[in-house]
């Protein structure tokens, strides 16, 4: 570089000034700065212009945040980061939102606006990644140095539009024009099926709140081509030079898509091992002694390969089989996410051995030690008679630590789903409750909230959010009371605002928003809850009208070849526009499908809920993170004994959560015994029997396709896997007391400040500070 005298006068200042010079600056011009990047006053700027300026300014204050140091360093090894919007998020982190937030609106502008010009990247699919976003957050603002290893996905998991009331899926563009990522020229050699591939390493700053920054970094091929996907999302599954990482997730219901799972599996862990490999040798770190200066954190199976990937790498470095086994099984931890069968990956040896084929003697290597050490216990070896590598067992053997997500999760853990392996590895197992970052889902999704809590507790809660229970002695204080409740139709009318722009459809900001937003799956019972509606329908239409008019807000993705839930769907999109045109019903009942459920709409969804549906199949929904965020947001809980809504239930007492339905015990044994029979609840229940009718309605069929719609009648009369006729005559028996309910507008208001002073708990600081106790040890 060339010295100047300005250089040296810089340098001057940061030396004698040290870090005080940047805050100076930092607070001095963001005016200025501003004015001179768009070359013209803020107030004649287009808003356009603005997020450009913006964008940049925020690039260059973030190359000025030091990277976060440490003896250890911590790898968060994931195939999905559902990381939403950065600007916004980066805003709060360096301090800046308010005060720039303040200098638009002095200008005419509004800084949503501004942020609404940014893509949300589409990098995750739910609950799994939005919680590894929620971890690098929280790990940088605690000042772990820890970052994220993944794909960079060019056309995401999918955009959801809706045709003829039916989900359809395309191509998520969210790389045109997106400026998050920074190119490095860090590149591995990567060997897939005999080829060898070079990977091109892209990287996101994690920037902590008022903390320093982390990295997100995300792995690529320069031959991926999205120019040969045609028809929605489809594409040539074989071209792997080509489509590698085009999608997340993508179809594996044939030999094709399972075998490009599996490349992309590799490629995502092969990189990630030799990062860390390399990161290591530049700090002068011993391979020997991997396990005190690293961790790796397996989130779900996905990146599974990861362990014997190192073992392998290892070996190359001259250590040997069972020294590199021993080290790479100190080093690594793994997180189960879900009990679901379906989800515990068991790939063919067949395929490994066409796609990895240098992973397949050192997998064959840990599944002889794992039979030598168990006498060939068929329970717990890696590799089954059927020859498939079950990927969770190979965790369990090969790494330090296995935790749940949530108290219940890890019970059933221990005691039903992983037990043989709970019985020779007690102390390996550990619970781990999910959170979620408060920067995000309060500070940035409801400001208003934010703030106004500052003026009755103050701001420490924003850095420890068990302060938030100081908000407790406001529990009389009915001034409070009324303005926490002005805030919340404050965000319903901004939600009101985007469904009418957004789905066409005209919503009552004072009615009752009832709100089930997350992944479809028939576990987390959307159908039910179209059930209630249909209930409540039918009740509207013989003269039972309610005492205030109620807002059922759904938002859903479905997994392309899941034909269940697109299915049930279609039944949610032809109950609002059936609803939505009678005008006998639509001034007490509305029905909302929102499109392409994300991020960026859960931030203005979750502020503006009333009612909280969590109302999965216990035992089925390992945590949820949705749940916590609806409590922070001031939401009241309607949901069963499942996942974190147990804790939830605990923290803020009976009298503030509405509970439901069969125990997880219950529903165990149901599995057990083959016990559930759902004919019998149609044909014993008068209220089922019609809601379950009317699913093939003559109104409904007029408007859906007939054989969608009977296909899922019969489902849940012949089949109903999880059970949603169980608990549907009690669920809405309880959902017509929370309604009856919200009418004693005080006692209401009152539920809902317990649920926010009482969601600190929920704070993936909590979170990471107790994975960081029990398995990382980072200082
Ligand atoms: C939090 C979140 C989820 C997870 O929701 P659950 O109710 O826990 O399943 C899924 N998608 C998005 C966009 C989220 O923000």
């Amino acid at each position: 570089m060339e010295f100047t005298f300005f250089s040296f006068f810089l340098i001057y200042d940061i030396v004698v000034y040290g870090f005080k010079y940047f805050e100076k600056e930092i607070l001095m011009t963001l005016e200025k700065q501003l004015e001179s990047s768009l070359k013209k006053q803020i107030k004649n700027a287009t808003d356009r212009e603005l997020y450009d300026a913006i964008v940049s300014i925020v690039k260059e204050k973030q190359d000025q945040v030091k990277k976060i140091t440490g003896e250890k360093k911590l790898y968060y090894i994931s195939a999905e980061f559902l990381i939403g919007k950065q600007l916004g998020k980066n805003l709060i982190n360096l301090g800046l939102y308010d005060e720039l937030a303040k200098l638009l609106s002095k200008n005419g502008k509004s800084i949503r606006t501004v942020e609404s010009f940014e893509k949300e990247p589409s990098l995750g699919n739910g609950g799994l990644g939005r919680l590894a976003a929620c971890f690098l957050d929280s790990i940088a603002t605690l000042n772990l140095q820890g970052d994220g290893v993944g794909l960079n996905y060019h056309l995401g998991l999918f955009r959801q539009e809706f045709k003829d009331r039916k989900q359809h899926e395309i191509p998520d563009e969210w790389l045109n024009g997106s400026t998050v990522l920074r190119d490095t020229n860090v590149s591995f050699p990567v060997e897939l099926a005999g080829k060898t591939y070079y990977s091109h390493m892209y990287d996101l700053d994690i920037i902590g709140y008022k903390t320093n920054k982390n990295t997100l970094h995300l792995f690529d091929l320069d031959t991926v081509d999205e120019s040969i996907v045609h028809d929605g999302t489809k594409f040539d599954k074989k071209n792997i030079d080509k489509n590698l990482t085009l999608f997340l997730y993508p179809d594996d219901s044939d030999k094709d898509g399972q075998l490009l799972r599996i490349y992309q599996q590799y490629f995502m862990v092969s990189n990630a091992a030799q990062l860390i490999i390399k990161e290591e040798k530049e700090k002068g770190h011993n391979l020997n002694d991997l396990d005190k200066y690293v961790s790796i954190q397996i989130n779900d199976t996905h990146p599974s390969m990861v362990i014997p990937e190192l073992i392998r790498l290892l070996i190359n470095e001259g250590i040997t089989f069972r020294r590199a086994a021993d080290i790479v099984a100190n080093t690594c931890a793994y997180t189960n996410h879900t009990i679901l069968a379906e989800a515990l990956e068991k790939w063919p040896l067949d395929y490994l051995q066409e796609v990895v084929p240098q992973l397949v003697p050192i997998i064959g290597g840990l599944d002889y030690a794992a039979n030598i050490a168990f006498k060939g216990d068929k329970e717990l070896t890696i590799i089954d008679d059927n020859h498939r590598v079950h990927m969770a067992r190979m965790d369990m053997h090969f790494s330090s630590s296995i935790n749940g997500v949530a108290a219940l999760h890890t019970e059933i853990l221990k005691h039903q789903e992983l037990k043989p392996f709970y019985n020779i590895y007690h102390s390996k197992f550990n619970n781990k409750t999910n959170g979620i970052t408060f920067r995000r889902w309060i500070m940035h999704c409801n400001p208003e909230l934010a703030n106004y809590i500052d003026t009755l507790i103050g701001d420490a809660w924003r850095k420890d959010a068990g302060k938030l229970e100081d908000l407790l002695k406001y529990i009389n204080d009915t001034a409070v009371l009324q303005k926490l409740d002005d805030i919340k139709y404050t965000n319903k009318v901004r939600l009101a605002d985007m469904i009418k722009k957004e789905e066409g459809i005209e919503i009552n900001p004072s009615s009752i928003f009832d709100i089930q937003v997350k992944r479809l799956h028939e576990y987390k019972r959307q159908q039910m809850n179209a059930l209630w509606a249909i209930y409540k329908y039918l009740q509207i239409k013989a003269g039972q009208k309610p005492a205030r008019p109620i807002t059922v807000i759904f938002g859903a993705k479905a997994a392309p070849a899941y034909i269940m839930a697109k299915n049930i769907i279609h039944l949610i999109i032809c109950l609002q526009d059936l609803i939505k045109n009678d005008p006998e019903v639509s001034p007490y009942l509305k029905v909302v499908m929102l499109q392409n459920y994300n991020v960026t709409k859960a931030e203005t969804v979750i502020p503006a809920c009333d009612i909280s549906e969590q109302i999965s199949l216990a035992s089925k929904e390992a945590s949820g993170t949705g749940n916590m965020k609806f409590m922070l947001n001031g939401a009241i809980t309607l949901g069963t004994n499942d996942g974190a809504n147990v804790e939830i239930g605990e923290l803020v007492g009976k009298d503030n959560i509405y509970t439901f339905g069969c125990s997880s015990d219950e529903v165990i044994k149901l599995y057990e015994t083959s016990g559930y029979h759902a004919a019998d609840y149609y044909n014993n229940s008068r209220l089922i029997h019609a809601c379950v009718d009317f699913i093939t309605s003559p109104e409904l069929v007029k408007l859906g396709n007939k054989q969608m719609l009977s296909d899922l009648r019969d489902n849940l009369i012949n089949k109903d896997w999880f059970m949603t006729l169980l608990d549907l005559e009690e669920y809405c028996r309880v959902k017509d007391r929370v309604l009856a309910d919200y009418e004693d507008r005080l006692a209401w208001k009152k539920k809902s400040l317990v649920n926010i002073a009482k969601s600190g708990f929920f704070s993936s600081d909590r979170t990471i500070l107790d994975y960081n106790r029990d398995i990382w040890h980072l200082k």
